[in-house]
């Protein structure tokens, strides 16, 4: 990155200043934002975060369900108004490299040159993803989130690769990418 491009706060704030700039917001509210993922790991992949400032998961109390509940349906019909009848994930990782609560909407599909690395793969496809039905049904049953730690999340990344669609494992991650743009070509 050159001197010119070198941002004035450090890189795991970045979601809270983009959050804040009208080119980077594609839709808001008045409790939550929604932008584009800059490294997108499948074809569609888009966060929606709150308004108040909430650092992450951890920080979330039974005080915010109805906040929650709102981010998550306003991600699932933002989901359906750019690509209708496309299947999405909608959900939070277990330990987010970035500050600001994020939900990731992201389509199932994978496919795209900024999933990188295996661990990218792991954080969309294992437990290291937390669906945000589960986390809603959660803190709404037991009034608050009871989280794995970040030493859990970490060892879920380092899981064995495998397709998410027919489970086939591979050892090699380039080989894996390339098994999941024939899924995808195959259906669209
Ligand atoms: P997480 O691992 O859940 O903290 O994910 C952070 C997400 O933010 C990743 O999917 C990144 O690709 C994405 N990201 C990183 N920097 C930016 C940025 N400046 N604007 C938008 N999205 C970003
Ligand atoms: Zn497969």
């Amino acid at each position: 990155m050159s001197k010119n491009t070198k941002k004035p706060y450090p890189w795991f704030l970045a979601l809270k200043h983009e959050m804040k700039d009208p080119d980077k917001i594609i839709e808001s509210d008045d409790r939550i934002v929604i932008i584009k993922d800059s490294y997108p790991k499948a074809n569609y992949h888009f966060l929606v975060l709150p308004k108040e400032d909430i650092k992450n998961l951890n920080e979330v109390t039974k005080d915010h369900l109805d906040l929650l509940k709102h981010m998550d349906k306003k991600g699932r019909e933002f989901a359906e108004r750019i690509a209708p009848g496309r299947k999405f994930k909608f959900g939070y990782h277990a330990a987010p490299s970035m500050y600001q609560l994020h939900l990731h909407i992201i389509s199932k599909d994978f496919d795209s040159p900024s999933m990188k690395h295996k661990k990218h793969w792991n954080s969309f496809t294992t437990k290291f993803f937390l669906n945000s039905e589960n986390i809603i049904e959660q803190l709404e049953k037991n009034g608050k989130l009871n989280l794995m730690s970040i030493l859990q999340a970490k060892e879920l990344l380092k899981s064995s690769l495998k397709c998410h669609i027919c489970k086939e494992a591979f050892s090699l991650f380039p080989k894996l990418k390339e098994h999941v743009h024939f899924h995808a070509m195959s259906d669209s």
